[in-house]
């Protein structure tokens, strides 16, 4: 699943390419998650004025109103100035002045979505439960994830993963961050120490700034709308590696289930006696 490094890596990709772009027509294939919201013809006229990203959302500002696209579990976006015909799992194109900009998306739970803008209440009911940004120092206030920490019982991994305390943090990255910090997986958020708090904001920001740098994870297809794939995942230091010794101290590296997703870590790095 494209996770939020892979989704910003995508945005800087096309948006300053697609800006200014005057959309000249709109095919759809198959139907995506969601219906469009709008006859595809509405959207044609409009201009795109810029791409903007909340959460896993990217957000087309268009002189009227707004697209929301979403990648799903398995989306990829193209712009380029010519794409060859649709394929079978290509599901919406929109043609504009400047190049097409298609989604592919071969197990369709990607979206778009026509709104009015973010006040529309179609994008308030995907927009409003989002937590803080974390690539956006004004969004991600150390002393709020702090806070926001104290109000949650649930286990960090899974606190991480919910996205309503801080947004982008999805099961590789959450592995990787925890391991970084030597924080158990299990552990109740509200029980991290201070230390451990703010070692957790500052391995967040930079484990997602250092994927979007490298250009996003691509454990399985991602590549962004320049067609150029990243290179993450050679770097993971637990996810993925079960039974694998841990880089630092050789212990084999254990998986545990946690809602229903595959936690990785080190036994020992992370032991719970550890703080
Ligand atoms: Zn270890």
């Amino acid at each position: 699943m494209p996770e939020l490094p892979e989704v910003e890596v995508t945005r800087r990709s096309f948006a300053s390419a697609i800006a200014g772009a005057c959309i000249t027509d709109v095919q759809l294939g198959k139907p995506l998650r969601w219906p469009l919201g709008c006859a595809p013809q509405d959207l044609v006229g409009r201009r795109v004025q810029q791409v903007r990203r909340r959460g896993k959302y990217l957000l087309l500002d268009l002189d009227r109103g707004m697209l929301m696209l979403h990648l799903g579990m398995s989306g990829s976006l193209r712009f380029a100035p010519q794409l060859p015909a649709l394929g079978p799992h290509d599901h919406f194109d929109m043609h504009t002045s400047q190049g097409i900009l298609r989604l592919h998306d071969p197990r369709r739970f990607g979206a778009v979505l026509a709104v009015d803008g973010e006040d529309d209440p179609r994008a308030q009911k995907l927009l409003s439960g989002l937590g803080m940004e974390p690539l956006d120092a004004q969004s991600f206030r150390v002393e709020d994830f702090v806070r926001g920490l104290q109000r949650h019982r649930s286990p960090i991994k899974s606190v991480l993963l919910a996205g309503k305390l801080v947004v982008g943090v999805g099961n590789i990255y959450a592995c990787e961050v925890l391991f970084t910090c030597g924080i158990h997986p299990s552990t109740p958020a509200c029980a991290l120490s201070s230390a451990q708090a703010l070692r957790l904001h500052a391995a967040i920001v930079d484990t997602l700034a250092q994927a979007v740098q490298r250009g996003g994870t691509t454990l399985r297809d991602f590549s962004d709308a320049a067609g150029q794939s990243g290179h993450f995942q050679t770097e993971t230091r637990v996810y993925g590696r079960q039974g694998q010794r841990c880089g630092v101290c050789a212990t084999p590296i254990q998986v545990l289930r946690q809602a229903q997703r595959s936690t990785y870590f080190c036994p020992l790095c992370q032991s719970t006696a550890r703080s």
